[in-house]
């Protein structure tokens, strides 16, 4: 099997899976409790929140443990709304992850919701952020890099924008840690929300950031735990697994890992250019995540494309989602400009510090060869393609 779908989940780190092993086994205290047992379960959760600080230049009591990126999407959004009960007005972008923008929809018509439209790269216009912004604006909600595209937003400024008016910033940092820098140190970013299987941790842990002075109001109300910023008593196996994976991706970060990530994505970019016509690269070459190929391939259906990869051991996804048999053009795409036959053709590679050049190889040879043999079932001049469910 070839794993190139790391915008999705990411594999477990072997030494993230046996740094929370023996939390899972002998080392099963509540981290609430005074005696040895659960006050090493609480030592192991504030290393675990230094790691997770340290990631991104924040300090470790700016770091809220939850349970993934959605919930801590989630809370910034109504910790923002509750913090402010005057203002009843939200910016975010029309390409959010649904974790921010149906979380903000929900609440409507008691919020009033601004979806930041963007260009045919996937970027918002900072002039559309000043002009969006008024005096009852709760939060701007604006992600780092998106996870279809990996197209990254220009938070730093965004925040700074949303701060000169007063208003609070929040970003989804979700699918960008791990594979770029982030640092929250001298931004106005008041919120940052990660998610640690996205970066070798598993499933079901995630972080947020709430920087020291911000409002906050605790989405999930009960024990003290978190400093009463996230009641429930800590996934302690999950949160060393997430701080163990934040010392790893710093580790590769500092040494220069998304330099070896665009490596990989460029080595199979290449391969593909220089054997498939037809073919176009999506979002803003310049501002994109170093892991991730956002492809559209004419005359070539994402869904047949991911069948006959998958065939031969290929994992990757398509920038559709598939609901009730029927292939939905991805609002991203859609977003962007596309129409939808560009949006149906449209596939995402996502490589990992865990894949190998050999993957690479493999990987474009598949691609390659599943290209050809939808073409050659489906001649030029059939017009355009009928979209398989
Ligand atoms: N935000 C972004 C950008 C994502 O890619 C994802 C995951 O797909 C999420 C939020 C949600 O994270 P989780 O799966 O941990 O709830």
């Amino acid at each position: 099997m070839i794993y190139l779908d790391n915008n999705a989940t990411t594999r477990v780190h072997p030494e993230v899976a046996a740094a929370m092993a023996p939390f899972l086994a002998e080392e099963y205290g509540n981290p609430s409790t005074g005696y040895p047992l659960g006050r090493r379960s609480k030592a192991a959760v504030d290393e675990a929140r230094a790691q997770v600080a340290a990631l991104i230049d924040a300090a470790p009591d700016e770091i809220v443990f939850t349970s993934c990126g959605t919930e801590s999407d989630n809370a910034a959004l109504a910790s923002a709304l509750a913090a402010a009960p005057e203002r009843r007005h939200l910016v975010t972008s029309a390409v959010e992850h649904s974790a921010v923008i149906l979380f903000a929809r929900a609440l409507a018509p008691e919020l009033e919701v601004t979806e930041l439209p963007v260009d045919g790269g996937g970027r918002i216009d900072l002039g559309d952020l000043r002009s969006a912004l008024r005096p009852d604006t709760a939060l701007v909600s604006l992600m780092w890099a998106n996870n279809e595209t990996g197209v990254c937003q220009p938070v730093a400024e965004a925040a700074a924008i949303a701060h000169e008016a007063g208003v609070p910033f929040h970003t989804d940092a979700v699918n960008a840690a791990g594979k770029i820098p982030l640092s929250v140190a001298g931004t106005d970013i008041d919120y940052l929300s990660l998610s640690g299987h996205k970066f070798h941790a598993p499933k079901g842990v995630g972080a947020l950031y709430v920087r020291g002075g911000a409002p906050f109001r605790p989405l999930l109300i009960g024990g003290g735990q978190e400093e009463g910023r996230r009641a429930g008593t800590e996934a302690v196996p999950q949160v060393v697994a997430l701080g163990k994976a934040a010392e790893l991706a710093k580790a590769r970060l500092d040494d220069g890992g998304a330099a070896e990530l665009a490596g990989l994505r460029d080595r199979l970019e290449e391969k593909l250019f220089a054997a498939i016509d037809g073919l176009h690269r999506n979002g803003d070459p310049a501002h994109r995540l170093p892991n991730t190929s956002h492809l559209s391939i004419d005359r070539v259906p994402a869904g047949d494309l991911l069948i006959l990869t998958a065939e031969d051991g290929l994992c990757i996804s398509s920038g559709s989602a598939c609901s009730t048999g029927k292939r939905e053009p991805s609002r991203i795409m859609k977003a962007m400009g596309h129409d939808d036959e560009r949006a149906l053709s449209s596939i995402r590679l996502s490589v990992s510090s865990m894949n190998t050049t050999g993957d690479i190889d493999r990987a474009a040879d598949i691609i390659i060869a599943a290209v050809e043999k939808i073409r050659s079932l489906r001649p030029e001049e059939a017009g355009p393609v009928a979209f398989a469910g």
